[in-house]
């Protein structure tokens, strides 16, 4: 008796940071120790292989998806329909055909259009930047437009951001001028002739001319022959082409909250990859991530008290539909998402949290973090935590991140590099640690964060 009174007397003397302390102890222990999250990434990317969104190997990934769901313990694992536009790769070849004669190592961008048959032959003209290319004029017109800025590297996504507007708008720039393709150096940091794809957009406005990726080597030769002063002669040969729509799913499971199941915390990554890879960094690590968060709360016997929803999303890679579904499927619910946050950095080490909002979320985030200080140690603000939560943030729902070490992640992103090997399975192991702290926290804790602002590029 004497006992019993003395722990009922512990419990009620623990202080709400004790217990977080506690459960942050278990679950890091957990992620650490017995963790799965190397065996569901190299499953995801070894079994399945590349998961383009619309291929055979997407829904292939749909029903892994479930399955995988289902084994961290789950409930409510249903396939949400999201209407996909598939984009097929074809066969793509870049040569220069003077002053020299050089066969190139390209790949189609996302979402570009084929060249005519017999491909398209023009001179190149190089620029660093799109305003470069602006200022040119007329003088891009009939021109292969060569962007070739060398991509910064950096820990987070500062050094991609800078380079990868050229990838998105390159196509519609260049053709306002009239040029007739555009080639544009890796947007990566790696070397060893491997092209990253990505994806491209157009305007309905402006014509649509084809846009591929080369090599960084590659890139520079180019450069160098152009230096010489004489005009480069360039061939590009694209067969991609879009293909009718169809049905795909975003794979959604849920642990449903002990005390206010009404109110979900969202946690996800995008099952979709790009097609060189197997999707391993981007995105299999994020699924690992959540789906092994998911797995330690209930093999630990945890129930927050909300809702941890795990949604893996369809098609971030070339188009956000899956993004997009989910947030019109569940709009009514979207002023009970207290939290969303997104894996889709890869698997280096964690290094702090970001929150899209003010001093208020980020005392907040801070105050969560604090048994994961010594694995996340900084806190700061973020504009934005992913691309699939883009549309919820657009209707205001608190977004987060996990900050990562992405000093080598643009090495391997989106090339035939981004393979298992790439994935230190004790820095994953530390990821979701980190991560399933945070979620766990945000489905416990009594206060909920402030509205997240809109991201600043809508
Ligand atoms: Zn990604
Ligand atoms: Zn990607």
């Amino acid at each position: 008796m004497l006992v019993v009174l003395f722990s009922v007397a512990a419990a009620q003397a623990a202080t709400p940071e004790a217990e977080a302390r506690a459960t942050a102890a278990r679950l890091t222990g957990a992620a650490l120790a017995g963790g799965q999250s190397y065996a569901t990434v190299s499953s995801l990317a070894d079994r399945i292989g590349q998961r383009l969104t619309g291929s055979p190997g997407a829904a292939r990934a749909v029903e892994w998806a479930v399955k995988a769901m289902k084994d961290a313990g789950l409930k409510n694992v249903r396939k949400e329909p999201v209407k996909v536009t598939p984009w097929l790769r074809g066969e793509a070849s870049a040569e220069v055909l003077a002053p020299a004669s050089v066969r190139l190592h390209a790949v189609a961008l996302g979402g570009s259009v084929a060249t005519p048959g017999t491909g398209v032959t023009a001179e190149v003209v190089e620029v660093e930047s799109l305003d470069e290319l602006k200022a040119l004029g007329a003088k891009a017109k009939g021109k292969i437009v060569l962007y070739n800025k060398v991509m910064p590297r950096s820990r987070g996504f500062d050094g991609y951001g800078a380079v990868v507007p050229m990838r998105g708008r390159g196509a519609i720039e260049a053709a306002k001028l009239g040029a007739v393709a555009a080639l544009i150096r890796s947007v990566g940091t790696g070397a060893y002739q491997l092209p990253h794809t990505g994806a491209t957009r157009y305007d309905d406005k402006v014509e649509k001319i084809p846009f591929a990726a080369i090599t960084a080597e590659d890139a520079d030769q180019i450069h160098r022959l152009l230096a010489s002063g004489e005009p480069v002669q360039l061939k590009l040969r694209l067969t991609c082409k879009r293909a009718p729509d169809v049905e795909s799913a975003n794979v959604v499971g849920e642990i449903v909250g002990r005390e206010k199941p009404e109110e979900i915390v969202v946690i996800g990554a995008h099952l979709d990859s790009w097609d060189l890879g197997t999707g391993a960094i981007d995105d299999g690590a994020g699924c690992a991530i959540v789906l092994e968060t998911a797995r330690l709360i209930t093999s630990l016997g945890l129930q927050p008290r909300r809702t941890v929803r795990v949604v893996l999303y369809m098609n971030e890679e070339n188009g956000l539909s899956g993004a997009r579904a989910y947030a019109e499927t569940h709009k009514g619910e979207l002023k009970n998402h207290v939290a969303a946050m997104e894996a889709d950095a890869g698997a280096g080490r964690p290094l702090g949290f970001g929150v899209a909002g003010g001093p208020e979320s980020v005392a907040l985030v801070r105050k969560l973090a604090a048994p994961v200080m010594s694995l996340a140690p900084t806190v700061g603000v973020s504009d934005e935590a992913g691309a699939d939560l883009i549309p919820l943030q657009m209707a205001g729902v608190p977004v987060l991140g996990i900050n990562q070490d992405m000093s080598s992640y643009f090495d391997w992103h989106h090339t035939a590099a981004d393979t298992v090997d790439k994935i230190d399975p004790v820095d994953l192991g530390l990821v979701v640690a980190a991560f399933s702290v945070m979620a766990h926290a945000l489905a416990e804790s009594p206060e909920r964060l402030p509205p997240s602002p809109a991201p600043p590029r809508f």
